[in-house]
């Protein structure tokens, strides 16, 4: 068992922290919300006031942030702790972020003899409670067999991407493709109901037949097709349409840099964006099948 901290206990980061304490390591915590903290430390966990005091016996850091400025306050900041951690210790970011931040973040943890790790995770909240999210990393091959049994902790599925950014880059690809697969089904969807069709029927033969995708297997977006899909309880929790905007706008970044045609990832977050600025950003990002066709009456 390791000696873990991690930092950064909101929606998935706390239920992330929870699992590594079930599975019987020595977790210390650290958020800047104190009830985020109290959580966790209600369930076992050690906490400290400060980041610094936080990481001072951690074997493994693990972060699970908001964005990429909050990453490298963390570790490069005024009281970064890529400055203060001991040269063995191995870093897991799991924070959706740019690839070119995870970089440059993990070549300053290098040049500090620290192994850095970007883990981001697909799975969502859903995923973090069950311990079933999907960890794609990017780093050193050595790093990722030592992170690999603590992910599992966490996961189900662990892959190696490449190196550094390389999990970043995967991620962005499949939120991008999700996107674009969740667009394109309530599309399919609106004009099957236009037409008369009853969408469960048509959502059952679009399954059996080669538009059968993630989304219908799992994920229908028109309410009541799917009892436990977001689509419905109105939208409700999941997986948001803020987070899928700031998604999509990693990809068209990344894209933009490396002169990749994304037309079909440029129209999703389009729709995407629209969508949020008519008031939908904290919906389920399944909710853009209003878009197409407000709920009935
Ligand atoms: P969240 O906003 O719920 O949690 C972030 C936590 O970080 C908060 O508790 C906040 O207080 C804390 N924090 C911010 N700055 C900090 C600092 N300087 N020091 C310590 N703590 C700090 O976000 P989330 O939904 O848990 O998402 C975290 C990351 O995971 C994001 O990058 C997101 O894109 C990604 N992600 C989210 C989901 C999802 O469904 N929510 C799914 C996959 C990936």
């Amino acid at each position: 068992m390791a000696t873990i901290t991690f930092i950064g206990l909101g929606n998935m980061g706390g239920p992330m922290a929870g699992n590594l304490l079930k599975a019987g390591h020595e977790l210390t915590v650290f958020d800047l919300s104190e009830s985020a903290v109290k959580t966790l430390v209600d369930q076992g966990a050690k906490t400290a006031d400060t980041v610094l005091e936080a990481v001072r016996d951690a074997q493994v850091v693990i972060t699970m942030l908001p964005a990429g400025q909050h990453v490298e306050t963390v570790y490069l900041g005024e009281h970064g702790l890529l400055a203060h951690l001991p040269a063995a210790t191995l870093v897991i970011d799991s924070s959706t972020i740019a690839p070119e931040t995870s970089r440059s973040v993990a070549d300053a943890a290098r040049s500090a003899d620290i192994t850095l790790l970007d883990a981001p995770v697909s799975g969502g909240v859903a995923g973090a409670k069950a311990g079933s999210l999907t960890f794609i990393c990017g780093g050193e091959a050595e790093a990722f067999e030592r992170a690999r049994p603590i992910l599992e902790n966490m996961g189900k599925n662990v892959f190696h991407a490449g190196p550094s950014g390389a999990g970043q880059i995967a991620k962005i690809c499949n939120n991008m493709l999700l996107a674009i697969q969740m667009a394109g089904t309530s599309e399919a969807l609106a004009l099957g109901v236009k037409n008369g069709l009853d969408p469960a029927v048509l959502s059952e033969i679009m399954k059996k037949s080669s538009g059968g995708n993630w989304v219908l297997n799992g994920y229908n977006p028109w309410p009541g097709v799917m009892e436990a899909a977001p689509a419905s309880r109105d939208y409700a929790g999941g997986f948001l349409v803020n987070l899928m905007t700031k998604d999509l706008g990693l990809a068209m970044e990344n894209a933009t840099a490396n002169h990749s045609p994304v037309p079909m990832g440029s129209l999703a977050r389009n729709l995407f964006e629209f969508h949020a600025a008519q008031g939908n950003g904290q919906l389920d990002f399944s909710s853009i099948q209003r878009f197409y066709r407000p709920d009935p009456e």
